[in-house]
């Protein structure tokens, strides 16, 4: 094109340096960063930084019941026993409240079936009730705090010495202690009422032990469950003195004591919780450990269940295959009776079905599960160090509600990744078109073959001080309106799409004809013999202004991706408006400085205040383009 050397060389630098956004991945890092600390603020802790942007696009999330959806704050309410239905009154953990039998209160210590059922509760137990000021509180897990507390309510209090401890495991469902008594010792056992019963021969029934009434047992305990009570069976065993450790094998044979079925009230964020997944499109499934009914009770309360999701146990899980239950995983809103390994099957058939799949877990063995989610989420405060370890997000409060914060922030970062994306491309589509544009008419227009309408420093300049100075202030872009209420993104859905395609180009080459432009009507004087050297210097740093100006004024409408610029505050975002005042700032500088200090690194020339004028005029159209744009999209009515 008849280049010389040097010039070909300057421009294919021009070239590179205008087509590489080289301040692109350290600002989604930090955009990255930003969302992070958001979602530690609340309560989220992101352990693995690609998992903020995968909360994102969240479709189902599984949670456990029990001090995640619920408050874990139990409290007995009733007490069966000896064939007869107690109402436990009082509030709290505080030791004081009534047994009421048939709308009368009675005296507990007066009936020794109520005394023993509740003694199992008390000695097979590994909480403790503290008091301080007159503040009660548990120590240890509330299931086991709240028989503490029924216990001492009736005024039994005394535990006999431990010599032997198999403590409660999940997939066991119960737990059983060994204590040195007076004449022998005595075995207490408790847990699921299913599993208890199970090991039981016989019943306490006022004070002596009579035959096992089975079926009635299980019909309370249903009843029970209904109501949204958790519910445990106690039992005991005398063995003779030299018996010191607990086998499997001394489970069997008990004496069952009674039931006692506690509420665990859902939390009120949770219920707000979930109502803003379903707006969202974000299913919500519970998976516990629970009775059937509890978890439906429950599941009800929450808003989760509803238009005929159904309810799994364990039970009927462990006797389908993969494949059915793939099939039915879609309607299924509730898991109760669910061991870890269960879990694990259900996260992966979600996720056969195209979910991204949330996966709550606090036990070592929800590990594999929490490994094979999408997000696995632990509980930073019941979780297990096993637990933490595999998951990717730690929720500080174990609360669900705070899950829904984190997927919020999740969109919320990937929306402003979109919009740092959105903006910082065009600068460099806009300049590298400019060079290649005026390499390609340089033979042409010979103002062209004279200079480039910009210098390399210059573009290297404005790449810079449009990454750090105004994109960076959109990472810090308030959350639209409306964040949860869309759907959630489909992860294989580029971020490059038509839209995104489109607009990037529009802007690009927006700001290379303004280029042209500029260039031309300011550089064409020049060219008369001698040529104005000078006048060049001008008509390029015009240029090197305009496509400042025009990002400038690109950047307040990149603020919204959909929503006009006209509907929010250009104050809404203090750092836009520091953005721009820095931009605006060094453009100055750099332009009407060197006269004073004496040196040019940017190869500028002070320009004439009426050339601004233009230059303004000339840059305000990148912004209306896309106001246009914008407005034809919200028109057509698609994202
Ligand atoms: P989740 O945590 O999902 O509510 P769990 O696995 O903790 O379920 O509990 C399942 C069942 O085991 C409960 O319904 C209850 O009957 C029994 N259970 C719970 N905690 C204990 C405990 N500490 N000791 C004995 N049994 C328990
Ligand atoms: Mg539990």
């Amino acid at each position: 094109f008849g280049y010389g050397f040097t010039r070909s060389f300057l421009a294919s630098v021009s070239l590179a340096v205008a087509a590489i956004p080289e301040g692109l991945p350290a600002v989604l890092t930090i955009t990255l960063a930003f969302g992070v600390a958001a979602m530690a603020r609340r309560n989220a802790l992101i352990k693995r930084l690609p998992a903020a942007e995968a909360l994102g696009c969240t479709t189902v999330i599984c949670s456990d019941k029990t001090g995640t959806l619920t408050k874990n704050q139990m409290t007995v309410l009733r007490v069966y026993c000896g064939g007869k239905d107690y109402r436990v009154g009082g509030v709290g953990y505080e030791p004081r409240g009534e047994f009421i039998l048939q709308d009368k209160a009675i005296n507990p210590a007066d009936d020794k079936d109520l005394i023993e059922a509740l003694r199992a509760g008390l000695m097979c137990n590994d909480a403790a009730l503290t008091e301080a000021e007159g503040e009660y509180n548990i120590a240890g897990d509330p299931t086991e705090g709240a028989l503490v507390v029924s216990a001492n309510k009736a005024g039994v209090t005394e535990k006999l010495p431990l010599l032997d401890e198999t403590p409660f495991a999940p997939e066991q469902q119960y737990m059983a202690t060994l204590h040195q008594g007076d004449e022998g010792n005595i075995i207490y056992v408790k847990g699921s009422p299913e599993r208890v019963s199970r090991m039981c021969h016989s019943q306490l029934l006022n004070g002596s032990i009579e035959q096992l009434m089975r079926e009635q047992i299980g019909e309370k305990a249903d009843e029970m469950a209904r109501d949204a009570l958790r519910v445990l069976g106690m039992a005991y065993k005398a063995v003779p003195k030299e018996k010191t450790l607990l086998t499997a094998e001394d489970l069997d044979g008990l004496v069952f004591l009674g039931l006692q079925g506690m509420i665990d009230p859902p939390r009120e964020e949770a219920i707000e919780a979930v109502g803003k997944c379903k707006r969202s499109g974000i299913r919500t499934v519970m998976i516990t450990g629970d009775h059937t009914q509890t978890a439906k009770a429950i599941a009800g309360q929450l808003g989760i269940s509803g238009g005929g999701d159904k309810v799994l146990s364990g039970e009927e899980l462990s006797g389908m295959s993969d494949e059915e239950l793939c099939e039915v995983v879609d309607g299924v809103s509730v898991y109760a009776r669910i061991a870890p390994e269960h879990k694990f099957r259900v996260v992966t058939q979600l996720q056969k079905k195209g979910h991204i799949v949330a996966v709550t877990g606090d036990g070592v063995n929800d590990a594999p599960a929490l490994k094979a989610a999408d997000i696995g989420i632990a509980m930073g405060i019941t979780g297990t160090e096993v637990s933490k370890e595999a998951s990717d997000m730690i929720l500080a409060d174990d609360n669900f509600a705070s899950i829904v914060s984190a997927v919020e922030e999740g969109r919320h970062i990937f929306e402003n990744i979109r919009k740092v994306i959105l903006y910082l491309l065009p600068t460099n589509g806009g300049q590298a078109l400019l060079v290649l544009g005026a390499v390609l008419l340089s033979p042409f227009i010979p103002l062209f073959a004279h200079r480039l309408p910009v210098e390399p420093i210059q573009i290297l300049w404005i790449n810079l001080i449009i990454a750090v100075a105004c994109s960076l202030p959109l990472v810090n872009e308030p959350k639209e309106e409306g964040l949860l209420e869309r759907p959630p993104r489909d992860p294989k859905e580029p971020i490059a799409n038509r839209l995104f395609m489109l607009r990037v180009g529009l802007v690009s080459v927006v700001i290379a004809v303004v280029g042209f432009i500029v260039y031309y009507y300011f550089g064409s004087p020049a060219l008369s013999s001698p040529v104005d050297e000078l006048r060049l210097t001008q008509a390029q740093t015009a240029v090197f202004s305009t496509v400042i100006m025009a990002q400038v004024f690109y950047l307040f409408t990149a603020r919204s991706i959909m929503k006009s610029v006209f509907t929010f505050s250009p104050f809404s975002n203090k750092w836009v408006l520091m953005g721009v005042a820095v931009t605006i700032g060094t453009l100055l500088m750099i332009i009407y400085l060197p006269p004073f200090i004496g040196i040019n690194p940017f190869r500028t020339a002070p320009l004439p205040a009426d050339w601004w004028i233009t230059i303004i005029l000339l840059a305000l159209p990148g912004l209306f383009v896309i106001e246009l744009e914008k407005l034809v999209k919200r028109r057509l009515g698609k994202g």
